[in-house]
């Protein structure tokens, strides 16, 4: 097979050298999302080994859906009929020192991108939990990090380069397009195949990350705004057992030389002596380095290292974004929940994101702080938890993460997005006959 070929994967093609590595990477039988807890509805994958085969290959497919890393936890990226990979496709393309932006591929990983660009130099103004996410997976979604001076990964987006329904190259960028590129960014699948990205980037800069324990949630309710404004970066960690906050990341950046004068003591909360995991119980080794260790951006900004499981392994995800002038107040409300979300939660992670103006971020026009809960694998128990965290915190018009599991209802989701009907109509324009639409999107966007 030439590089310009596109591989069908399916058992009759198994014992190709190509199609082997490729099947390791989608799993063993099934073709399942990262965690597990989502069959993916058919096993129809096809990846695209030259970006010149693309446009053609989109043309002719009635429906399809691309597949990033697979990282999201509901089914946002399910397709019933195809999906196409552009795994393969994880180059850079060009790296432009004065505007200080990098284009790339739309296979690449965060994980695969950041080493390359410490080398040249560069680093991202920020990073999500974990690097093994594909970056433009991760932008469809608005993931994001923390930091409340940080808008989410989608704000570093510059310029996108996709293939729409009918099989067109349409390039968009920042600069150029206004409005249809604020709406085309965060594009949920919905607009048609990315293949190259441009990402903002900045000169390469040093960091350190110290955790602190047992942090009162007394404390975090008087303190909130200098907990947050204490570092670059900062996560509270907490089972909502025993009114505390059980860790306190801060990420800070070592400027000019100049170190984060960590003191024993944050806000009654202890200095670890011991590089921790977010669920004190499990091991640090997945982790990256605390105890204030100098370390590159890429290094410190996620929480969990490439070429380690991230996170608990088999698990469930949920995120609220609330505006951040409610964060206690929505804080409070989820304590109030205390015994009922404890017996299902491994833990919850509290993080700030900065404004944009991405039209379905949740961050769209607000700072906001992202509440969010890593459950065990139990979705019995957790379909009935939702509801009740959605209703605690509809009072903030709460806003769910797009790649994680939410019951909030399209009616609901529609009223806190005011340029969904934007985003509809920006989607008809690429896509008219609703090729890459799926149940999610047919759901939760176009409400049919
Ligand atoms: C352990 C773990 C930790 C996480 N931590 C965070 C975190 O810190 N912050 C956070 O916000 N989220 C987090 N997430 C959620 C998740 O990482 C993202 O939303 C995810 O990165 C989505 O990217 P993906 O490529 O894996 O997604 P996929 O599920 O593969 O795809 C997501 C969507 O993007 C679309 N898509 C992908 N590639 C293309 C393309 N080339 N063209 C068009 N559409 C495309 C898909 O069709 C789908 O609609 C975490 C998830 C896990 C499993």
């Amino acid at each position: 097979m030439n590089k310009r070929t596109f591989l069908k994967l399916s058992s009759a093609t198994i014992a190709s050298p190509a199609v082997l590595r490729l099947s390791a990477w989608a799993g063993a039988d099934k073709l399942t999302n990262w965690a597990g807890n989502l069959e993916y509805s058919t096993e129809n994958l096809y990846t695209a080994k030259s970006l010149d085969e693309i446009p053609a290959f989109v043309k002719k497919q009635f429906k399809l859906k691309v597949l990033g890393s697979r990282h999201c936890f509901n089914n946002i990226a399910d397709s019933k009929d195809g999906f196409l990979s552009l795994k393969p496709l994880d180059e850079i393309v060009s790296l432009d020192a004065q505007a200080r932006t990098v284009t790339v591929d739309a296979g690449i990983t965060y994980g695969q991108l950041s080493p390359l660009l410490e080398a040249k130099g560069f680093a991202l103004h920020n990073l999500a939990s974990l690097p093994h996410i594909s970056i433009v997976g991760a932008c469809s979604t608005a993931t994001h990090g923390s930091g409340e001076k940080n808008g989410n990964l989608s704000t570093a987006v510059s310029a996108i380069e996709l293939v729409n329904a009918a099989g067109e190259l349409i390039q968009l960028s920042r600069r150029k397009d206004g409005q249809t590129f604020l709406g085309s960014v965060v594009g949920l699948g919905a607009l048609g195949v990315i293949t190259k990205v441009t990402l903002d980037v900045q000169p390469s800069f040093q960091m350190q990350q110290y955790v602190y324990e047992n942090l009162p949630f007394a404390e975090l309710t008087r303190h909130f705004d200098e907990i947050e404004a204490a570092a670059y970066s900062v996560s509270l960690f907490t089972d909502w057992q025993n009114q505390r906050i059980n860790e306190v990341w801060l990420k800070s950046k070592i400027v000019a030389g100049k170190t984060f004068d960590a003191p024993p003591d944050f806000f009654g909360a202890k200095r670890a002596t011991r590089n921790l995991h977010p669920i004190t119980e499990l091991s640090a080794e997945n982790c990256t380095e605390q105890l204030g260790v100098p370390g590159p951006w890429y290094e410190r900004l996620p929480h969990f290292r490439m070429g380690f499981t991230p996170s608990a392994g088999k698990e469930l995800q949920t995120e609220f974004f609330v505006p951040r002038r409610h964060a206690v107040e929505a804080i409070l409300a989820v304590e109030r929940l205390h015994d009922q979300v404890g017996p299902s939660l491994l833990i919850t992670e509290i993080r700030a994101i900065a404004a944009d103006n991405l039209w379905v971020s949740p961050a769209y026009q607000q700072d906001s702080i992202a509440i969010h809960f890593t459950w065990k694998p139990d979705w019995p128990a957790v379909s009935k938890l939702l509801p009740v965290i959605e209703k605690e915190l509809a009072p903030f018009n709460a806003r769910p993460h797009w790649a994680k599991l939410f019951t909030i209802s399209p009616q609901i989701l529609h009223s806190r997005y005011e340029r969904m009907p934007d985003f509809i109509e920006l989607a008809k324009k690429y896509d008219p006959q609703g090729k890459f639409r799926n149940d999610f999107l047919n759901k939760n966007i176009f409400g049919s």
